[in-house]
């Protein structure tokens, strides 16, 4: 008998096959008009009048609940916001349920739901709704729905070949800070999950035209540009030598044998533009905290349609897979 393996919960190619198999047991998938579950984007749309409710829910699972940069709380509003935020839509209302395990301490829950508030206040958007649970044999899961608002939703299949792509920072910081704190690596400290949200920084690029949006979460970088790529069935030029990373990542990476490029990120989003606006994003990002290391990563081209390639440091080229799941299991 097939079973359920971690690697199908770790984005990537196992995850897409686990979702396929999911998705084709439900007949209704989308609001007429609308985006729906079978577009697999950061969210889904409902036409409401002249604009659309965008509407996403996410599971957290994250293994240990503190880590250096974050908890599990401000991970779970975080998280959807910028599913929210990745869409162009402004979060209006968020729903959270919690799962608890037996036995964990009030004091941790009290922090949990203090960072939780401190992100809501960040927006600012208020968690409506909610429920809890307590369950055995676990730590704790949270779930957290939102709903948001927009002119025109930003969908991640925009891509057209000339334009640019950004990010706001540097990348593969959550899923080795996440990796390194539980193998207990000597630098592990200096590593920080990036873990934030980022409406602030987005509607402020919001008047750009921008072709698409996604934020790189579980399997990272290499599968969201992958996922990209395919869904506008264009090509992906990326140079390596401008993407933003951490040598702390850098170094964890090495000695971990992970590639930085295929782990989760939690406050970073991948920002395609029209060649025009490129440098007017880039200056506003540039003057914020979130996104004073944003970089042109890269282009999208006509060749190699469904593809990345990398330029490499040292002048070759590549294919930049999509990772068959995130190597860091119970990331987000
Ligand atoms: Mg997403």
């Amino acid at each position: 008998m097939e079973r359920i393996k971690l690697l199908h919960g770790g984005g990537g190619e196992a995850m897409q096959e686990l979702i396929s198999d999911v998705i084709k047991n439900l007949s209704l998938t989308k609001v007429e008009g609308g985006i729906g579950l079978d577009a697999l984007d950061d969210s889904a749309t409902i036409p409401f009048g002249d604009k659309h409710l965008v509407f996403t829910t996410d599971a957290y699972t994250v293994k240990p609940l503190f880590f250096h940069g974050g908890d599990i709380g401000r991970l779970s509003v975080s998280g959807t916001i910028n599913d929210l935020a990745v869409m162009g839509a402004k979060p209006i209302a968020l729903a959270s349920s919690f799962v608890i395990g037996e036995g964990l301490p009030f004091e941790d829950l009290r922090k949990i739901t203090k960072s939780m508030n401190q992100v809501c206040k960040e927006v600012p958007v208020p968690i409506i709704t909610g429920d809890t649970k307590v369950m055995e044999d676990l730590d704790m899961i949270i779930t957290t729905s939102g709903i948001g608002l927009t002119e025109k939703p930003i969908l991640d299949s925009g891509m057209r070949p000339g334009d640019r792509i950004i990010v706001n920072g540097t990348l593969g910081d959550h899923g080795m800070a996440i990796m390194a704190q539980r193998e207990g690596i000597s630098f592990e400290t200096e590593l920080r999950s990036d873990c934030a949200q980022l409406w602030g920084l987005i509607k402020k690029i919001l008047r750009y035209e921008i072709h698409a949006m996604k934020d790189p979460t579980r399997g990272g970088l290499a599968n969201a540009l992958n996922e990209m790529a395919e869904k506008s069935k264009s090509g992906v030029l990326l140079y390596e030598d401008q993407i933003p990373m951490k040598d702390e990542v850098l170094a964890a990476s090495e000695m971990l044998g992970i590639d930085p490029l295929s782990v989760a990120n939690e406050g970073k989003a991948i920002i395609v533009t029209s060649e025009n606006d490129t440098e007017k994003i880039l200056e506003t990002m540039k003057k914020t905290r979130l996104g004073r290391d944003a970089s042109i990563i890269g282009e999208v081209t006509e060749k190699d349609k469904g593809r990345v390639i990398m330029e490499t440091r040292i002048g070759g080229r590549k294919i930049l897979s999509k990772p068959a799941g995130d190597p860091v299991p119970r990331v987000c």
